[in-house]
C-alpha cells in the first residue's frame, strides 16, 4: 500500500498498533485515508480536532458468548459481536453477518465502511456493525431459530429504535431477522418494529428492501452510463455471487434492458449466455438452498457450470463484484479490461483488492466504491425507520422511486466531490471525501 502524508500516517500507524492482525479493517481504513490527503491540506480543523484519529477508533466494541443447542441435543458456541463505531449522525445502523470468517477485524471493517456509506445517504443514521462465526450453511430451521433467539438474548440490551438499529448483510435474510425480532419483542415486552430492519411486510417491513441493495447498485450504474449518454441497453454484465445482492442486481439489469451472462457461488460459477433466470436463481437459493451446480442442471441447455475460480473470465461490458471482500483481485482486473470491461460497481462491501482498483483505475475502468453503489441497502432501511416512525407503509412504486433519487443523489454528490478536489470522474475520492466531511462537521458541530 503507498505511504501517506504524515500526519495521516501516524494516525494508520497508530490504527495498527491498536488493532493488530485485523487486515480487513486496516485496508478498509488506508483506503478512506488516502483519499483525505487534499481534505487534511484544505482543512486544518479536522486534524487539529483529531476528528480522524477519533473516526478511526468505534464508540463502543462488544462481544459476547452465543450458546445453542443443535438438533442431536449438544452445546455449541459461538462468538458475537456489535460493532458501534459512529453516532454523530444518528442511532447506529448496520448489518448483521452470519458466517465462519467473522471475527472482530471484518467487524470493524465492515462497521468503518458503514459510517460513510450512511452518510452518503444524507439520511439520519450513524455507522455500526455486527455478526457471528456461525455458519448457517447446512443448518436447519430449528438450530438456526435457536442461534438467533440466543445471539438476541444477549444483544437486545445494546439496541432500540434511538440506540443502534440492526438489519441484515451475509447469511442474516428475512427469516434471521424474523427470528430476532420475534425473541427481542419476548424479552422486552414491547413491539418496538423501529429496533431492526429488514423485516417482512406484514409486520413492519417496507417494500424494496429485499431488492435495495442489488436494485440501487444498477441504479447507481445507469447513472454512471448516462453521463456519457449510454444506457444499460445490449450490455453485457458479469455478476458475482448469487445471494440477495446479486438476485436483484440480476433482476434489475434485466428490467433496464442489459443481460447477466454470469453468476457465481463459494462452489463455482455459471455461464449462461441467454440471461440467468433469476425465478430459478431464487428457487435454488432461497428454497431449495443448494449449490449453484444444481442452476445448471435444472436449466440445462447450454448453461455451463465451472467448479471452483471465479466468473472474472466472462467477457463483459459491466461487472457487478456482489460476493464478498477481497474477491477482485490484480489477476481478475486485467482479465476483465483485456475483456473490454469499461466499470466496475461493488454491490458486496470492500469486494475488489487495492492492486485490483489501481489496476482498474490505470486502465481508465470507471470504478463504483461499495460505500456509493450499495447504499441502497441501508438507505432503504432508513425509509423502513421512517415508515416505523410514522405508523405508515409505503407502496412499492412510491419506495422504489425514492431509492432511484437517493442512488442519484449519491452519485451526484460523489461527482461533485470528485471535481471540488480535482479528481474529476474518481468515484472512490468523491465518495470518501463527501462521506468523511458530513461526519466530521457533525462531530465538529
Ligand atoms: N448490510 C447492508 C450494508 O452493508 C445493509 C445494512 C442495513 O440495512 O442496516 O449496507
Amino acid at each position: 500500500m503507498a505511504n501517506l502524508d504524515e500526519k495521516l500516517q501516524d494516525i494508520y500507524d497508530e490504527v495498527l498498533h491498536r488493532n493488530p492482525g485485523e487486515d480487513e479493517f486496516h485496508q478498509a481504513v488506508h483506503e478512506v485515508l488516502d483519499s483525505l490527503r487534499p481534505v487534511v491540506a484544505k482543512h486544518p480543523e479536522y486534524t487539529d480536532a483529531e476528528v480522524i484519529r477519533r473516526l478511526c477508533e468505534p464508540e463502543r466494541q462488544i462481544i459476547f458468548r452465543v450458546p445453542w443447542v443443535d438438533d442431536k441435543g449438544s452445546v455449541q458456541i459461538n462468538r458475537g459481536f456489535r460493532v458501534e463505531f459512529n453516532s454523530a449522525l444518528g442511532p447506529y445502523k448496520g448489518g448483521l453477518r452470519f458466517h465462519p470468517s467473522v471475527y472482530l477485524g471484518i467487524v470493524k471493517f465492515l462497521g468503518f465502511e458503514q459510517i460513510f456509506k450512511n452518510s452518503l445517504t444524507g439520511m439520519p443514521i450513524g455507522g455500526g456493525k455486527g455478526g457471528s462465526d456461525f455458519d448457517p450453511k447446512g443448518r436447519s430451521d430449528g438450530e438456526v431459530m435457536r442461534f438467533c433467539q440466543s445471539f438476541m438474548t444477549e444483544l437486545y440490551r445494546h439496541i432500540g429504535e434511538y440506540t443502534d438499529v440492526p438489519a441484515g448483510d451475509t447469511g442474516v435474510g428475512g427469516r434471521e431477522i424474523g427470528y430476532l425480532f420475534g425473541q427481542y419483542k419476548r424479552i422486552t415486552n414491547r413491539y418496538e418494529s423501529g429496533v431492526l430492519t429488514g423485516k417482512g411486510l406484514s409486520w413492519g417491513g417496507s417494500q424494496v428492501r429485499p431488492e435495495a441493495t442489488g436494485y440501487g447498485t444498477v441504479f447507481f450504474v445507469d447513472e454512471i452510463l448516462k453521463t456519457s449518454g449510454d444506457s444499460f441497453d445490449g450490455k453485457k454484465v458479469v455478476v458475482s455471487g448469487s445471494g440477495n445482492v446479486a438476485q436483484y442486481a440480476i433482476e434489475k439489469v434485466h428490467q433496464l434492458g442489459g443481460t447477466v451472462v454470469a453468476c457465481s457461488d463459494s462452489s463455482g460459477y455459471v455461464v449462461d449466455e441467454k440471461g440467468v433466470d433469476v425465478a430459478l436463481l431464487q428457487e435454488i437459493k432461497e428454497v431449495r438452498r443448494a449449490r449453484i451446480d444444481e442452476y445448471a442442471t435444472a436449466r440445462g441447455d447450454g448453461v455451463r457450470f465451472i467448479s471452483g475460480g471465479a466468473a472474472w473470465d466472462v467477457p463483459c461490458d459491466i461487472a457487478l463484484p456482489c460476493a464478498t471482500q477481497n474477491e477482485l483481485d490484480a489477476d481478475h482486473a486485467a482479465e476483465l479490461v483485456r475483456n473490454g470491461c469499461k466499470i466496475v460497481a461493488e454491490g458486496a462491501n470492500m469486494p475488489t483488492t487495492p492492486e485490483a482498483i489501481k489496476f482498474l483505475n490505470d486502465a481508465g475502468v470507471k470504478f463504483a466504491p461499495g460505500k456509493a453503489a450499495n447504499a441502497g441497502g441501508v438507505a432503504t432501511s432508513a425509509l423502513e425507520m421512517q415508515q416505523n416512525a410514522s405508523r405508515d407503509s409505503w407502496t412499492f412504486e412510491h419506495t422504489e422511486q425514492r431509492l432511484a433519487e437517493i442512488m442519484r443523489g449519491i452519485h451526484d454528490r460523489c461527482l461533485q466531490t470528485a471535481d471540488e478536489y480535482d479528481a474529476p470522474g474518481n468515484y472512490i475520492v468523491g465518495a470518501n471525501i463527501a462521506g468523511f466531511t458530513q461526519v466530521a462537521d457533525a462531530m465538529l458541530s
